[in-house]
């Protein structure tokens, strides 16, 4: 049950929202043409007078231009609507998020600078959403166990709501969810077209995140995103509908006077949710691999984010990769600021993990 307390001083500030992403093509796989989710995409591409183009195999190609920035430019202007990749109807865990991960669509319309696909995704950044919703979701009560609940996370390969007004397939789960007994939905964005989601019934078993950051983070490195705070509004209308929301403080980032921005940051979010709700916190600090930042260089070879090794500590995963993180000393001092911030605006709030 939701804990929404009102102050009815504080009505949702009117703001315009962030401009829907609309593809220049859109190709449709032979395999997702015959999906009636598919085709119900497919409609509603039609409807915003995008053209499509059927495929003749289910394979995705064409997408190469002459470097590196013109096969970027081209891939992240495409939509293609394929059915989910065999493998990924097998769930893996993903910790600290939720118990198991799941796929509705690959790629995001977005331009961060950071971006985490950068090192989970290969190939052309192409936007893929899945044809046969139906089957990925009928796919999930597998994983769900008797007598103890069961976390879905929606968001690893994309952003399910910057692709929402395409798909409708973030509704259609949340409506799932808003079925079971015991299993939840967890998602992340950075948009803020949520109208659509208010009077869904979600039964309380979506929880709806929003990533947020300092100024001159969101300001500066992610294009095509809605701004800090047409996220928060969005945020304020779903828990005022009673949805269980959260914030994703990510990658927290150790810039020039941190302390000033984090600062502000945290001022604005309590201006925004000035009211008890069902809010929870996650925080996870920058990092990156040698592999994200050879794509992300490709990808920004302008952007002014900070990928000195020398400036890190080095971690090892149990297969031997490296990634590189904030010092101790760094790191601690994050970590204490942050949850401080927390702790002071919104007391009622649970933090679920700093990383
Ligand atoms: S919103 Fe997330 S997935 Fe999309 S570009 Fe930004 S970091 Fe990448």
């Amino acid at each position: 049950m939701s804990t929404t307390h009102l102050r009815p001083e504080a009505p949702t500030q009117a703001l315009s929202t962030a401009k829907l992403w609309r593809p220049r093509q859109v190709l449709v796989t032979p395999d997702a043409y015959e999906e009636a989710w598919g085709q119900q995409i497919i409609e509603r591409v039609k409807a915003m007078d995008i053209p499509v183009k059927r495929l003749s195999q289910n394979r995705i190609t064409g997408l190469k231009g002459k470097d590196d920035q013109e096969s970027y430019a081209i891939a992240k202007n495409t939509l293609a609507i394929v059915n989910t990749p065999a493998g990924q109807l097998k769930l893996t865990p993903i910790p600290p998020s939720a118990d198991w991960q799941f796929h509705i669509a690959q790629g995001c319309p977005a331009h961060c600078q950071y971006c985490y696909l950068a090192g989970s995704l290969s190939g052309a950044p192409v936007v893929r959403v899945y044809g046969n919703l139906p089957e990925i979701l009928a796919n999930l009560s597998n994983y769900e166990k008797a007598g103890r609940d069961t976390t879905y996370e929606a968001s690893c390969y994309t952003d399910p709501l910057g692709i929402e007004h395409l798909t409708g397939s973030l509704a259609e789960c949340i409506r799932y969810f808003g079925t079971r007994e015991s299993a939840y939905l967890r998602w992340v964005t950075k948009f803020d077209n949520v109208d659509q989601l208010l009077d869904l019934p979600h039964n309380g078993h979506t929880r709806c995140r929003f990533s947020v950051n300092a100024d001159p983070v969101s300001h500066y490195m992610e294009g095509g995103t809605a701004t800090v705070e047409q996220r928060l509004q969005a945020m304020r209308k779903l828990a005022l509908k009673g949805y269980p929301v959260g914030l994703v403080v990510a990658p927290i980032m150790a810039i020039a006077n941190w302390q000033e921005h984090y600062d502000d940051l945290f001022r604005q979010i309590s201006q925004a949710i000035d009211f008890e709700c069902d809010l929870t916190f996650e925080l996870i600090t920058h990092r990156f691999t040698p592999k994200s930042k050879e794509v992300l260089k490709s990808w920004y070879p302008k952007s002014k984010l900070d990928l000195a090794e020398e400036g890190r500590s080095q971690k090892r995963n149990k297969f031997g990769g490296v990634k590189y993180v904030y010092p101790r000393d760094t790191m601690a001092e994050l970590k204490d600021f942050i949850q401080t911030q927390i702790t002071t605006h919104f007391p009622f709030a649970a933090i679920l993990y700093w990383t």
